[in-house]
């Protein structure tokens, strides 16, 4: 179990830890702060060799469009750098998620021409998301339903239009029937092997748990946007879930990538605790119930113990995505401790160190395994009150 992570050699929080922060923003004389024009001109060098073959938010150029969109949100050349990046007119309408199909592109093509006040462009790309619709809703078609390439990854696609685009672009009925779509389908899987919760997934025959293919991730997005969910199906269905998820804690605190998988391995953001310190925080929220902020903060424990991952430094399976869900802990507590462990876990993707890396990724520039999601972290701990893991909070 140890030669996944290295030793965390940061000391923990305490009292006499410096302010980390000024006005809100990550403090001017911090490396992060200092270094961060370098390292953005470092490495958008480097993204001039990106694949462009792949178009995918996860490894492809739309993830580059969301980081420079992040980095440079008003300059109208940027925005129209971002759109060219989706390549829109070589869309494949194959698949429906916003990290691995097409649904990415088209969500962030309709926010880029909305800004740029292309209203035709808008109307257009929307009508292009609405039709990759038919199977999200049918629930017998085979279409699973986690985030990657699920119904979940198509929801939060809407969700993303709906956010950045105003007036509201797909209507509350429309969604309401993706989710209803989702909770269908979890009330069938339950009922026909008898789980012990009203809801439950499978993503290739096994019944995964974690943000990228499972349950915590399916459920973080419904609680999200709870507004559209009646309180018979928050309470009677999701919370009970949840409430089952918790017995499948391991005793060290971390939670299986599936159930019935007794090997307590994964502390990355697609399997194990990180996916669950969003899903608690978030019930937290909705339920009120302190328990689920306690069990989030011990979801955190974990991860600064073995987060510092010898896999390497992406979102997905990384330090970087590590690092995000203390900004998640930060945000929802307001406690320094957690702001300190996520500037802790970006300043050792700062420092970059082959060592560190014992895998290279296979697309080691993208968003999700590589060079853009470590850039992403840079640039939003700047604000760390404001941050957000591109792509799944909303
Ligand atoms: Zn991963």
């Amino acid at each position: 179990m140890s030669s996944k992570y290295f030793k965390n050699p940061f000391p923990d929080y305490s009292e006499n830890c410096p302010d980390f922060l000024e006005g809100g923003r990550l403090r001017s004389d911090h490396p992060i702060a200092l270094e961060l024009d370098n390292k953005w001109k470092e490495i958008e060098v480097k993204l001039q060799a990106l694949d462009c073959s792949d178009y995918s938010v996860y490894t492809g150029t739309s993830g580059i469009a969301l980081l420079k969109m992040k980095r440079d949100p008003t300059n109208a050349n940027t925005l129209r750098e971002a759109l060219m990046l989706l390549s829109l007119n070589r869309l494949k309408g194959k698949r429906h998620t916003f990290l691995c199909g097409d649904a990415g592109p088209l969500a962030i093509g309709i926010h880029l021409n909305h800004l740029l006040g292309n209203s035709e462009q808008v109307d257009l790309l929307c009508s292009k998301l609405k039709s990759l619709s038919q199977d999200v809703v049918n629930v017998q078609s085979d279409l699973p339903n986690e985030y990657l390439y699920g119904r979940a990854g198509y929801l939060y696609a809407i969700l993303y239009v709906n956010k950045y685009v105003m007036p509201q672009k797909f209507d509350d009925e429309f969604v309401r029937l993706i989710i209803e779509a989702i909770l269908v389908s979890g009330r069938n899987l339950s009922k026909a092997f008898s789980f012990k919760c009203p809801l439950m997934y499978e993503w290739h025959e096994s019944y995964y748990l974690g943000a990228a293919h499972g349950v915590s991730g399916i459920l973080y997005l419904l609680l999200q946007v709870k507004q559209y969910l009646p309180d018979d199906d928050l309470l009677n269905l999701i919370k009970p879930t949840i409430d089952y998820l918790t017995t499948q804690r391991f005793p060290s605190g971390n939670f299986p990538s599936s159930l019935g998988r007794d090997v307590d391995r994964y502390v990355q953001w697609c399997h194990g605790a990180p996916g669950f310190v969003y899903l608690f925080c978030e019930a937290y929220k909705v339920f009120h119930d302190p328990k689920y902020l306690q069990l989030a903060s011990e979801c955190g424990d974990v991860i600064w113990e073995r987060g510092l991952l010898k896999k390497g430094y992406s979102i997905c399976h990384g330090v970087a995505g590590n690092a995000y869900c203390f900004l998640e802990l930060y945000q929802s507590t307001k406690e320094p401790k957690h702001l300190y462990r996520a500037i802790k876990f970006a300043e050792w993707c700062f420092d970059y160190n082959k060592e560190h890396e014992e895998l290279s990724p296979d697309r080691p520039l993208s968003l999700y395994e590589g060079l853009a999601g470590r850039l992403y972290l840079y640039l939003d701990i700047q604000k760390p009150a404001e941050a957000k893991f591109p792509g799944f909070t909303l």
